[in-house]
């Protein structure tokens, strides 16, 4: 059985999941009795990309048990074609209600994509992969009022809140029915909050001009 819960009903889950841990009050027991049930399947009521940073361990920060949440992470939480994979799979087989693209404060990952676009200086490995993913960002926002970084930050989330129904004619599809709701977050490492920025609930665009959808790599 999919998740009886609105995609309104999930954020509104979300918001409150995360104030309980900002409070330092969490609930959820992650050993609970409801744990052997779910070998019979799962029901997430939402699906979350975000970053591989260990101070932003999704479940934890939403205080939600196993079985909540579908969780896609990778460095500086951008898409690539399996991350994708996945959240089409959580939309369309287990009918999870909302997509967030979570983002946050001091992100490892988007600081070297700046000093890539800033300084020139790439990193060897596939880690420059990431930075090329982030980079775009990086560069939309150089000359946006206030911090370089944090605009940089908001600007990756709100990049891969647009490219799930830009790239993705089964997410763009059920938003188009209403049946999934896109928002993306900012989350603080130091109040343990997040702050929801933008929202399809909120009359999002679906396309931002400044991505281009169809010219390539994400
Ligand atoms: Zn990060």
């Amino acid at each position: 059985m999919p998740t009886s819960l609105s995609a309104a009903e999930a954020l509104e889950e979300l918001k409150t999941g995360n104030a309980r841990f900002a409070s330092g009050v969490p609930r959820a027991d992650p050993f609970n009795s409801e744990l052997a049930a779910l070998a019979g399947g799962q029901s997430p009521f939402a699906i979350v990309l975000g970053c591989s940073d260990s101070r932003v361990p999704i479940e934890i920060i939403f205080d939600q048990v196993p079985g909540s949440l579908f969780v896609v992470r990778v460095a500086g939480n951008f898409l690539d074609s399996d991350g994708l994979g996945s959240i089409e799979l959580g939309v369309e087989h287990l009918k999870a209600k909302l997509i967030v693209v979570l983002g946050h404060e001091h992100c490892g990952a988007v600081d070297l994509a700046l000093k890539y676009v800033r300084d020139g200086r790439g990193q060897p490995g596939y880690v420059q992969e990431i930075i090329n993913a982030i980079a775009p960002a990086v560069r939309a926002t150089r000359d946006e009022e206030g911090d370089w970084y944090e605009n940089a930050i908001a600007h990756n989330v709100k990049r891969n809140v647009t490219a799930l129904t830009a790239k993705s004619n089964i997410i763009a599809d059920a938003v188009d029915r209403r049946e999934v709701k896109v928002a993306g977050g900012i989350y603080s490492v130091r109040t343990g909050q997040v702050k929801f920025k933008v929202s399809s609930c909120d009359g999002y665009p679906k396309v931002m001009p400044l991505f281009e959808a169809r010219s390539g790599s994400f």
